[in-house]
């Protein structure tokens, strides 16, 4: 099968055959219709989260199952599925009290083994994670929900309990932070985007944020939001991965406010300098977000079906697979243009 294969990090991934991938027993095979590239991919390229080399990036996908393993139950060849980023082993007391993005056990296709820019991907414990789709939802929005949509949608529901009426702060308008301008929106939520890109601070805009901070411009981005809040977010989210945001983030809180981690905190002074004497003092509350168990995709889903949310409005550029290693490797580079999705399609005629 055709696969993009890095051979050491930060080196030029490459388009090549290699060896199609074995069913894992409670597992499937997916043949891979369309895959998103995500910072995080950047990140393990980069050699800021360490993966075994050679090796096949990718863990944003949608698909159609192609093989069955012996004791799967649930899924059939040609169930048309996605996965999150993190898939739960299925067996653990975490996997099966419905926790699978905290099981200890936990595997990433493309990160603990080979990913989705590739014409086929293995995925571990099919019965926990795959995820029907709807037929209305195509494959590329289905790419695109995972990670940095459900990331968001996750985040700001289960951890922020976004209520309407109430102020978000989004720290971040890259893939997970337009998701959360869109998504708070959605919620009812008045939102201030926060982003050191004009371009990303108009699309922002253009999704109904209230109003926006223009980082670059502004020397105390949280005593900002404190104004255009008139006191501080009930929930903030650092949605890109950066100590200063994520300070920031928890500054522009109102009393009693949630900030929520999202964005990846990788690689070397990725510790941010919390302000616990304010966590204390205004009784905050500091949440990590990894990503959404397949438990919890069917209630977003339905107002993805709905209308309410529109994750394609967020999809860029749609590329081939031998555009991936390409636009990898401009992942460093902040983008206003949305998100990037990989379609394979019409890559394999007759088959899917
Ligand atoms: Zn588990
Ligand atoms: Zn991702």
């Amino acid at each position: 099968m055709k696969a993009v294969v890095y051979d050491d990090y930060g080196r030029m991934p490459q388009l090549r055959d290699v060896p199609e991938p074995e069913c894992p027993s409670g597992g499937v095979v997916i043949a891979v219709k369309a895959t998103g590239v995500c910072r995080s991919d950047w990140h393990a390229w980069k050699g800021h989260d360490p993966v075994s080399l050679p090796h096949i990036p990718g863990h944003e996908l949608a698909g159609v199952v192609a093989s069955v393993g012996a004791s799967v139950r649930d899924w059939a060849v040609g169930d048309r599925v996605t996965v999150p980023f993190v898939c739960g082993c299925g067996v653990c007391s975490w996997c099966l009290a419905g926790e699978a993005q905290v099981c200890p056990d936990q595997t990433q296709p493309g990160f603990t083994g080979p990913g989705s820019f590739a014409e086929l991907v293995p995925i571990h414990g099919a019965d926990t994670n795959l995820v029907r789709l709807p037929d209305s939802v195509d494959f590329v929005t289905a790419a695109s929900l995972g990670c940095r949509f459900a990331t968001a949608f996750r985040a700001l529901t289960t951890h922020g309990r976004l209520g309407s009426g109430e102020w978000l702060a989004v720290h971040g308008c890259g893939g997970v932070g337009l998701s959360a301008v869109m998504i708070g929106v959605a919620l009812g939520a008045q939102v201030v985007a926060v982003d050191v890109n004009p371009a990303a601070l108009e699309r922002a805009s253009s999704l109904g944020a209230s109003a926006v901070v223009d980082g670059g411009a502004v020397g105390d981005v949280a005593a900002a939001i404190r104004e255009v809040t008139d006191g501080g977010a009930h929930v903030s989210i650092d949605a890109f991965g950066s100590p200063e945001l994520a300070v920031a983030s928890v500054r522009s809180l109102r009393r009693r406010g949630r900030h929520v981690q999202a964005g990846l905190l990788l690689g070397p002074k990725s510790t941010p300098p919390i302000p616990m004497d304010l966590v204390i003092s205004q009784e905050l509350e500091i949440y990590g977000s990894h990503g959404m168990p397949a438990r919890d995709y069917p209630a977003m889903l339905a107002l993805i079906e709905d209308g309410t949310l529109r994750p394609a409005d967020l999809v860029g550029h749609v590329i081939g697979l031998d555009e991936a290693s390409a636009a990898l490797a401009t992942m460093d580079h902040p983008s206003a243009a949305g998100m990037t999705v990989v379609s394979l399609d019409d890559s394999r005629p007759g088959e899917g």
